[in-house]
């Protein structure tokens, strides 16, 4: 897709349904980024808007060439707009963030001094947040503590998207669903060094957040899928595997022990018998963990596939003297 060539800072946003925050938004990029002093472009992400959005963003960019616009087919949900932009951004430097005016971009700059210290990825930390306690406040809270135990990656907030990363480390990463929080930890995978620093939080003053409370649920079953990802996923058969034998020891345990009773002193008479409870079990437990195993080598054939089409990487190269 795009090729690389001197521009410095990419900054990338998705767009759904912003009308109203497209003009503002644009002066205020302005006013922080130009500063700087550094070649940039912005690139906007149109994830099927049906308001004026695209319209806006068009008149933006007939006076200034640093605008990008993607404008997707559908509306893809904010992750895929945000791979998006990724993918068609060019710059050396990519900062990710909301468009609905929720991060201020004079945050930008904090962000950048951190990542000349050398770090790959600087994370935005709300560390003031304005939200609603129980809806959003608290479920975060949890989310985020759980997230940083699990991945081991020691920041406090996964959930904003005001985040800067080094070109190369978010080429790495293939993001789907609603991974955009997990690319921290995703990045850390492949040997990112990451950090970050507090971020203003601002109210929403236009349009509605797009999410409800439902998303903290999703959130959560993400979370699972990247605990088992990152940890296991080269090696299924240690999971899948282990359950499945100990189940297979469980059941047999018990069926040699009915088998037992009822050879040596007859007592296990009745146990054994085919709608005994205890017999069902045995039988259960010996099949599901003889099923779980195998599906453990199954997983074992789906990685191995994986690692000979090329499409997962054993290691990742940081740079190399020569
Ligand atoms: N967004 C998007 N596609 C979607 C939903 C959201 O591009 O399907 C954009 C939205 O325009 C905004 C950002 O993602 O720039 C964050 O969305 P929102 O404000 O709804 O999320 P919240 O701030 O409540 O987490
Ligand atoms: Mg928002």
């Amino acid at each position: 897709m795009a090729k690389k060539n001197d521009i410095y800072l990419s900054v990338v946003i998705p767009m759904y349904n912003e009308e109203k925050s497209v003009k503002k938004l644009y002066a205020k990029l302005l006013k922080h980024l130009d500063p700087l002093k550094k070649s940039y472009e912005i690139v906007f992400i149109d994830d099927g808007s049906i308001d004026k959005t695209l319209k806006l963003l068009l008149e933006l960019q007939k006076d200034d060439k640093r605008i990008k616009i993607v404008k997707l087919r559908g509306n893809f949900g904010q992750t895929s707009a945000l791979a998006a932009g990724f993918d068609h951004s060019i710059g050396e430097v990519i900062v990710s963030m909301d468009g609905d005016l929720q991060h201020d971009p004079s945050d930008i700059k904090k962000l950048l001094k951190k990542m000349d210290e050398g770090y790959d990825i600087v994370s935005g930390w709300r560390k003031d947040r304005v939200d609603n306690l129980i809806l959003r406040k608290i479920p975060s809270k949890i989310a985020n503590y759980m997230m940083a135990k699990l991945t081991k990656v020691d920041i406090h907030d996964f959930g904003t998207t005001l985040k800067a990363y080094r070109r190369d480390v978010i080429q790495s990463i293939r993001l789907y669903g609603q991974f955009h929080r997990f690319i921290p930890a995703l990045a850390s995978e492949v040997g990112a060094t990451i950090t970050e620093v507090p971020i203003k939080n601002i109210m929403r003053k236009h349009g509605k957040s797009n999410y409800g409370i439902f998303r903290t649920f999703t959130v959560f079953f993400d979370l699972i899928r990247i605990k088992f990802l990152l940890s296991y996923m080269s090696k299924p058969l240690q999971v899948f595997g282990l359950v499945g034998i100990l189940m297979l020891l469980a059941g047999g345990g018990v069926f040699s022990y009915l088998t037992f009773l009822k050879y040596a002193y007859g007592t296990g008479y009745g146990l054994m018998e085919y709608r005994a409870p205890l017999f069902i079990m045995s039988v259960f437990l010996m099949v599901s963990g003889i099923q779980l195993f195998t599906m453990g080598l199954l997983g074992e054939i789906i990685v191995k596939s994986l690692y000979d089409s090329g499409k997962k990487q054993p290691y990742y190269v940081d740079k190399i003297y020569s």
